[in-house]
């Protein structure tokens, strides 16, 4: 009995194992082809400032218009991605299309701070990464204040010399560095006394449970005081009610992100919703988040 039971789950998984491979297989071929063909497109969600709910900057997420399969999440196709070595090409083509679009915003009047871009530790770690970002800002003529990089602790964890040099370039540039989905990494936090950050991401695991769980609730709180205490803007990623909202503005955040003002949209979508058309000025803005 015990041998027939061990031989169909043998069967379940090795079934289950092929159709990942044969998954694999597919994505990898169709994203060198998403790449050629520019399938894979920038959406965008605002960040809004908690007090005053004024828009002050968009991360830009990526999405794949695959031409049977329709809209793919980044979650289906990151990780392959970068098992395959074509990440920093995803990376490069968003951070590219964000600069672009910052100076499309910029000449629209849309008064943003920035746009965040995520980078994957695989691309952070490129030697070409560095000079790639200052080609694109110099290419397209956008200051480096407009940019702020994401990064996960991951990306950090090993060379922090090497981390070290690379944060410091950026920052001279006026590039600011997030990292995100803080609170879930396994690294020390000596970083932020040994590397230059700007803004902490609390990861949206925390702002989904911190009502049910008391000892979350204190983690939640006691990062926001963290963060500010050293003098960085926190944000608070995934806010999805007005409850989780002003629970944050009273811990000190500065900073939401989430479905309460708006998913990630398209750029039209963006601009219809957040950005002033010159001779109209009509918005349709949801009341918790407005233009600048
Ligand atoms: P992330 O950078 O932590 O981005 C936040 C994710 O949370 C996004 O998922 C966003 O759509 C989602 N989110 C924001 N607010 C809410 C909310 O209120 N409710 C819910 N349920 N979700 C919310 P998305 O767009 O699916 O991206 C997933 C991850 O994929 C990102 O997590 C990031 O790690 C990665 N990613 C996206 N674009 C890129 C890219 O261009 N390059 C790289 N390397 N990674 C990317
Ligand atoms: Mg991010
Ligand atoms: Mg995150
Ligand atoms: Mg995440």
């Amino acid at each position: 009995h015990a041998k027939e039971m061990g031989r169909n789950r043998f069967e379940l998984h090795s079934q289950s194992l092929s159709t990942s491979v044969q998954q694999r297989i597919t994505i990898e071929h169709d994203l060198r082809e998403a790449l050629q063909e520019r399938q894979l497109i920038a959406y965008y969600q605002p960040q809004w400032e908690l007090q005053t709910k004024e828009i002050t900057a968009l991360e830009a997420l990526v999405r794949w218009q695959h031409p049977e399969h329709g809209l793919i999440a980044p979650d289906q196709f990151i990780e392959v991605a970068e098992k395959i070595g074509l990440i920093h090409l995803i990376d490069y083509l968003v951070l590219e299309d964000s600069l672009k679009q910052t100076l499309r915003w910029h000449a629209q009047g849309f008064k943003l701070k920035q746009v965040a871009v995520n980078i994957s530790p695989y691309t952070f770690h490129r030697q070409d990464f560095l000079s790639t970002v200052v080609e694109l800002l110099t290419r397209h003529q956008v200051s480096g204040d407009s940019l702020e990089i994401e990064i996960t602790e991951h990306a950090l964890l090993e060379d922090s010399d090497y981390s070290r040099e690379v944060l410091a370039n950026l920052k001279k540039l006026g590039v600011t560095i997030a990292i995100d989905d803080f609170g879930t990494g396994f690294s020390s936090m000596s970083y932020l006394r040994d590397l230059q950050i700007d803004t902490l991401k609390i990861d949206k695991s925390f702002i989904d449970q911190y009502q049910d769980n008391a000892a979350t609730g204190i983690i939640l709180r006691n990062i926001i005081q963290l963060g500010r205490s050293l003098g960085l803007n926190v944000v608070a990623e995934g806010i999805e009610t007005e409850r989780q909202e002003q629970d944050l503005t009273r811990f000190g955040c500065q900073t939401g992100q989430g479905y309460l003002c708006a998913k990630p949209l398209p750029v039209e979508q963006i601009n219809a919703q957040f950005v002033p058309a010159k001779a109209s000025n009509v918005l349709t803005l949801k009341p918790n988040c407005k233009q600048r």
